[in-house]
């Protein structure tokens, strides 16, 4: 096997409620489980930011059908390397709203790993999506 981790930003159709995206994450979770893929959603001002990992072939497949989706637009690889372990193994999918945090919290965190006063992950480089989604995700083990 050929682990790897996959992140990529994309543009959600517009105005999309947060119950589609409930939707694919629900249908994500149960597909991702069965095909070993692990990885973390972040949802925020209509904007996706993932990570996948999991076998080479097996994320790269599924990244050719995400692309397809037509619920989102602006699909852009930001990093694609080999790796030796996974950062979000806890999770076949795991989904954070930054819609849903305070304001000054949201922007402090972007601010520090991606230099940004919003979050605007199509403009991010590889390491900064990277450093964002780990913080996102050490946030959430730390208080769940
Ligand atoms: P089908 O289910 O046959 O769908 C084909 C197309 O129909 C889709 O590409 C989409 O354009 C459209 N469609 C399907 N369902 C709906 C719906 N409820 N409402 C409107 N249009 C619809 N899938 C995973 O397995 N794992 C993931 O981690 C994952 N992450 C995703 C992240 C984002 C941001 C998005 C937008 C989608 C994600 N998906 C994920 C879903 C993925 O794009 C495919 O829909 C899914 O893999 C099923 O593939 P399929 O070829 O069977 O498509």
């Amino acid at each position: 096997m050929h682990l790897t981790r996959l992140i990529y930003a994309s543009v959600a159709l517009q105005d999309m409620p947060y119950h589609q995206v409930m939707s694919i994450l629900q249908r994500a979770q149960v597909a991702n489980e069965q095909r070993g893929i692990t990885g973390l959603l972040c949802f925020g001002g209509g904007r996706f930011l993932q990570a996948l990992e999991g076998d080479r072939n097996v994320v790269n497949r599924l990244y050719t059908r995400i692309v397809q989706d037509t619920r989102h637009d602006f699909c852009t690889i930001l990093q694609y390397e080999p790796i030796a372990t996974r950062r979000f193994a806890d999770w076949s999918m795991k989904l954070i709203g930054l819609d849903d945090q305070p304001t000054a919290h949201r922007r402090a965190l972007v601010l520090r790993h991606c230099g940004q006063a919003e979050f605007s992950p199509l403009e991010m480089n590889g390491e900064e999506a990277s450093a964002l989604l780990v913080a996102l995700a050490d946030e959430f083990r730390a208080s769940p």
